[in-house]
């Protein structure tokens, strides 16, 4: 079994980013400069969105953070996302999710210049995504190709199972696992909440990637030996044993499932620092304007 450690490659892409980033600078560039509007106290968003900053810094870019409060209206995010649109000294930005329930998610994601989207939710990158054609991947299913590229997993003309259908990982992910492209070329079933024999396709699975938010979903039995299994959950479960009360499992029982496995990716270590670490390979690009001139 190997571990497909994200957090090791993610320091090794990012420390490649800065080194690109030194050379842009000495040819007279400014550094690539990273946004990130953050609503609200909800915690994960913070902890994600720190990450985000600190590992901005790592690779020598600049970053801005944008923190507004829970109750922002909606035409006050809107001209907030104008703005940042309109600034030249921004290369890319997101807007953190989840958002407030009274923020409309679709008129805030439609708002932001898709080529600015480094997030690749706009439908603009989406629909060029789903076409194989140059865009932002939206930044999880990169982190994930760009690990198993590294890493040298083979997924032409393997079976794959996505397990969740959101619309930042599951489908995108889906959808770029079955493309002709050097990570792609799988034979992709996407399983969600109304599968029916979702047992039997897990079952037969060489790849299966899980993006559900169900803590150790994933157990031994729904595993064939040898498969390669990327967790994508982040769950928080009570533990009195840790520091903050709680600790972070995937979607996998990782520990009956791991002995199984080709490949593995763990949680907290795996998927995660690849998804930070894929926002910074957009901004790069949008910085030096490779996909819109
Ligand atoms: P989501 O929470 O928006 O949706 C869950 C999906 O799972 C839905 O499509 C639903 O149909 C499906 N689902 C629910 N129950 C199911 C079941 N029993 N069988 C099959 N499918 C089922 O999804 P999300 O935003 O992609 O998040 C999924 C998990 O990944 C969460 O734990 C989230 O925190 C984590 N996440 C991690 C990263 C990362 O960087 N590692 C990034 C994004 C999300």
């Amino acid at each position: 079994m190997n571990v497909l450690d994200g957090k090791g490659l993610a320091t090794q892409i990012k420390a490649e980013i800065a080194l690109k980033v030194e050379a842009m600078v000495a040819q007279g560039k400014r550094r690539p400069h990273l946004a990130a509007v953050l609503v609200g106290d909800d915690p994960a968003s913070h902890v994600y969105v720190r990450n985000k900053v600190r590992s901005c810094e790592k690779s020598g870019f600049e970053s801005t953070l944008v923190r507004l409060p829970n109750t922002v209206t909606q035409q006050e995010l809107m001209q907030k996302i104008h703005e940042l649109n309109a600034d030249d000294t921004i290369d890319g930005f997101i807007v953190q999710l989840p958002l407030p329930k009274h923020i409309d998610d679709e008129a805030v994601t439609l708002a932001i210049d898709y080529r600015k989207d480094v997030d690749g939710f706009h439908p603009m990158n989406f629909g060029r995504m789903a076409l194989g054609l140059s865009c932002y991947v939206p930044a999880t299913p990169l982190g994930i190709i760009t690990m198993l590229e590294r890493y040298g997993v083979e997924t032409s003309g393997k079976s794959c199972a996505v397990i969740g259908r959101s619309n930042i990982v599951g489908t995108p992910i889906s959808i770029l696992l079955s493309r002709k492209a050097l990570v792609g070329n799988a034979t992709v079933t996407l399983v969600h909440s109304r599968s029916k024999g979702a047992a039997e396709i897990l079952k037969q699975s060489d790849i299966i990637i899980a993006a559900i938010g169900i803590p150790h979903y994933l157990t031994a039995d729904l595993v064939k030996e040898g498969a390669v299994v990327i967790d994508v959950g982040i769950n928080r479960v009570e533990d009195p044993a840790a520091k903050r009360g709680y600790r972070l499992v995937g979607d996998v029982d990782y520990g009956a499932v791991a002995p199984k496995c080709s490949y593995i990716t763990p949680v907290p270590g795996g998927v995660g620092p690849m998804t930070v670490t894929a926002l910074l390979m957009n901004t790069l690009k949008a910085a030096t304007h490779e996909i819109y001139k």
